[in-house]
């Protein structure tokens, strides 16, 4: 099984993905994660892409590709992504769907996660992150345990690109490059809607729920993973 998760920046993306990669045994790919990997080491491509980044444009397709065809050709993963950040773009959606044939897989589901512009400037001006765990939190929804043995004050980060400014211009290139994809995925009539405002717990819960009813997948889900 593959899947797409989709929606504007801060709509949940990651943070529901990490549920489903540990209890559904999936391998997440995030574009926005390996960017930042190479930014945050300093790689001739991470010194390339730091403006871009931090100011919300989208880096190149030839770059994002090159990225994704690394994963999407090794063994080890073979139908088990989830794929959070892309495609971002049309082009990007149709070198998938490409590179997918190629290696003999397929899209399964396309979960969009719908959250409006006022919502998504608070989850991401709130947004941090355990520099050890990687784990992701909100100073206004979601704040770490005080007595957290790893997400101590000292480890928590915010991202370059998580101020107010950045937010509108990733949200309108969001509205302007990304939300046509949808139209490429509903003729294929994969998409599921799930209303991303609701707290963590119940969107996941639907979200275990679409991925339940893909076939072949019925087996590896326990009861204690598979809450309505
Ligand atoms: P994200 O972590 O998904 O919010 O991505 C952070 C930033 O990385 C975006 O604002 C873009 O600058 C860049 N990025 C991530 N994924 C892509 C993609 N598929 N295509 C182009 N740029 C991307």
């Amino acid at each position: 099984m593959n899947i797409i998760i989709f929606g504007p920046p801060g709509a949940g993306k990651g943070t529901q993905s990490e549920f489903i990669v540990k209890k559904f045994n999936l391998f997440k790919l995030s574009t926005g994660d390996l960017l930042r990997e190479e930014i945050n080491k300093k790689t001739p491509l991470g010194v390339k892409i730091t403006s871009i980044v931090n100011s919300g444009a989208l880096v190149s397709d030839e770059i994002i590709n090159k990225l994704i065809e690394n994963i999407v050709s090794n063994n080890n993963y073979k139908n088990k992504i989830i794929f959070d950040g892309y495609p971002r773009n049309l082009p990007q959606a149709e070198n998938l769907n490409k590179l997918l044939l190629k290696y003999d897989q397929k899209i399964d589901l396309v979960i969009r996660l719908k959250v409006s512009l006022d919502i998504i400037k608070k989850r991401i001006t709130g947004r941090l992150i355990c520099s050890k765990c990687g784990n992701t939190y909100n100073e206004f929804f979601n704040p770490p345990e005080i007595n957290s043995s790893c997400c101590k004050k000292e480890f928590l980060e915010k991202r370059a690109d998580d101020n107010t400014d950045v937010a509108v211009k990733r949200f309108e290139t969001y509205e302007k490059s990304t939300e046509p994809v949808l139209d490429y995925y509903k003729k294929m009539d994969l998409i599921k809607d799930i209303n991303g405002e609701t707290d963590i717990e119940s969107i996941y819960s639907k979200i275990s729920h679409y991925l339940s009813l893909i076939e072949g997948w019925l087996c590896i889900i326990t009861p204690y993973n598979y809450v309505f």
